[in-house]
């Protein structure tokens, strides 16, 4: 199985400073990657280099292969603003557009030009119980999403990245911002997300990489130090 999305040799630098040093990584298809390891190891600089958001910073070099599909994702004709919907990005803290829920599942539909209000409706529908939110802001869709607790508004905007129908969702620390219960939700979302979708995601609750990743990255200092089965990286032999 060659993977989903495939880096070869990454090396990144923050000006002069080498953050990544050269290494190689295929995530699996339909499957959860865990990217741990301390505070500073490069976990959210290689997570954003996997939807180019490191292009949005001045000073950052970025050497390597990245194929997603078999397609270099940094070459010059790929559209960003296509790239950044089919890998998709849920970041730490839950950053839902300051309108309602229904326009913020809606917002990339809308900027993709569909214009009929019924199949904006059962896409939104079908985003939000992907998400598991749906039973709690159906009656309330016209409702400020801001209006909602930090957990919900989580799944709002896990949500809006599933209405553009991404193939790969990254996630920075989703959860570490929720108390438990909203993120044990987040869990167990995940888990079923993944029979459609390849899931990357940082964190460093090492119970939650156990509890639900298949395969676990550990970074240390930049370098890829262990990459294997979360199971066989967890369980003592
Ligand atoms: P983690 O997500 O594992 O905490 P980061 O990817 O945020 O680690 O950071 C990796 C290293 O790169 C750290 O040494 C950090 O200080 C440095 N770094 C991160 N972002 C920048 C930046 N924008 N400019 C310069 N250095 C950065
Ligand atoms: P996190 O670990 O969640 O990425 P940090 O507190 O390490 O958060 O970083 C917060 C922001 O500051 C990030 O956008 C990161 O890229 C940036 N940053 C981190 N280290 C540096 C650095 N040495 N120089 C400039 N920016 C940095």
């Amino acid at each position: 199985m060659t993977g989903i999305l495939q880096i070869k040799n990454l090396h990144l630098y923050y000006g002069e400073s080498e953050a990544l040093h050269g290494f190689d990584l295929n995530f699996n298809e339909n499957e959860i990657t865990a990217l741990i390891g301390p505070s500073g190891c490069g976990k959210s600089t290689l997570l954003r280099c996997l939807n180019r958001m490191n292009d949005l910073r001045p000073n950052v070099t970025i050497n390597g292969s990245f194929k997603f599909e078999g397609k270099d994702i940094y070459s010059p004709s790929i559209d960003l603003t296509e790239l950044r919907k089919t890998i998709g990005m849920v970041f730490q803290q839950p950053n839902p557009f300051p309108f309602s829920v229904y326009d913020n599942v809606a917002y990339g539909l809308k900027l993709a030009g569909i214009k009929n209000k019924n199949k904006i409706d059962k896409i939104v529908e079908e985003s939000l119980k992907e998400a598991a939110v749906w039973d709690e802001v159906k009656d309330n869709l016209n409702k400020s999403a801001l209006s909602f607790s930090g957990g919900q508004q989580q799944r709002i905007c896990i949500a809006r990245v599933l209405a553009v129908k991404p193939k790969i969702i990254l996630m920075d620390e989703p959860t570490s911002a929720l108390d438990p219960i909203s993120s044990s939700k987040i869990e167990n979302t995940l888990v079923k997300l993944k029979k459609d979708f390849t899931i990357i995601m940082v964190t460093h609750n090492m119970q939650q990489a156990s509890r639900i990743s298949d395969k676990t990255a550990f970074l240390l200092n930049g370098d890829l130090i262990e990459y294997d089965s979360t199971q066989k990286m967890f369980v003592n032999p």
